[in-house]
């Protein structure tokens, strides 16, 4: 995601055909572009046609990438991780995903998109258990504490993020508010805290090609 220009964002969500919540707040109003326009982008904006075996599975693959703003390479190495894994391979896949340092700064309520949740952390807001944490796919780990950087001007970003959030925090993070917010990543996340539909197998199947 940090490769597409803001203007294009909203039509990542016309092309997989589901709100990704890529923009923060906006998502949640009427303004949403899907919400006026459902229709994948392109001439006419009219769904061109059934789309190949391949198409179904690339699509796939590409919405859960978009929606994490997983670089091909980082996402890649998440298969291989995952394949390598005694779990179950879809579900390793979006639990490492969730897992991302980007992620939980949002599902925390810290940022209001995911996007956002990467500039806090490439801009040095973020802490992880007492030390700055600029890299966005810093994969957490059960127990890992999450802050702001005691300065105000962290604080007050994250603060003010969390009164615009009226998102629940998924039951593998826990958050406190005060005196300072911080949240906890309480066990490992599962495909059941995952927000979107996925069929992961399609993705399995994509990437073992
Ligand atoms: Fe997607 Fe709607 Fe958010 Fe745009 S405003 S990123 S279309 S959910």
């Amino acid at each position: 995601m940090g490769r597409v220009l803001l203007g294009a964002v909203c039509r990542r969500c016309r092309r997989e055909g589901i709100k990704l919540f890529l923009k923060g707040p906006r998502c949640d109003t009427p303004k949403c572009a899907f919400e006026r326009r459902e229709s994948p982008p392109g001439m006419h904006g009219i769904r061109r046609g059934k789309l190949t075996d391949y198409a179904l599975h690339l699509r796939e693959k590409q919405k859960v990438k978009v929606y994490y703003g997983a670089l091909e390479r980082q996402f890649r190495r998440y298969f291989q991780m995952a394949s390598r894994s005694k779990k179950n391979t879809g579900e390793a896949l979006m639990s490492l995903l969730e897992r991302r340092l980007d992620n939980v700064v949002y599902r925390l309520g810290f940022a209001s998109s995911r996007r956002q949740a990467r500039q806090l952390i490439s801009h040095g807001h973020i802490m992880v258990n007492g030390r700055k944490v600029d890299v966005s796919s810093y994969l957490t780990r059960v127990g890992d504490r999450i802050r702001p950087k005691d300065r105000p001007k962290s604080m007050e970003r994250v603060r003010a993020a969390l009164q615009e959030s009226n998102r629940p925090v998924p039951d593998f993070l826990a958050r406190i508010e005060d005196p300072v917010p911080e949240g906890q990543v309480v066990r490992l996340p599962e495909l059941a805290d995952v927000s979107i539909p996925v069929q992961t197998q399609l993705i399995i199947e994509f990437c073992s090609r």
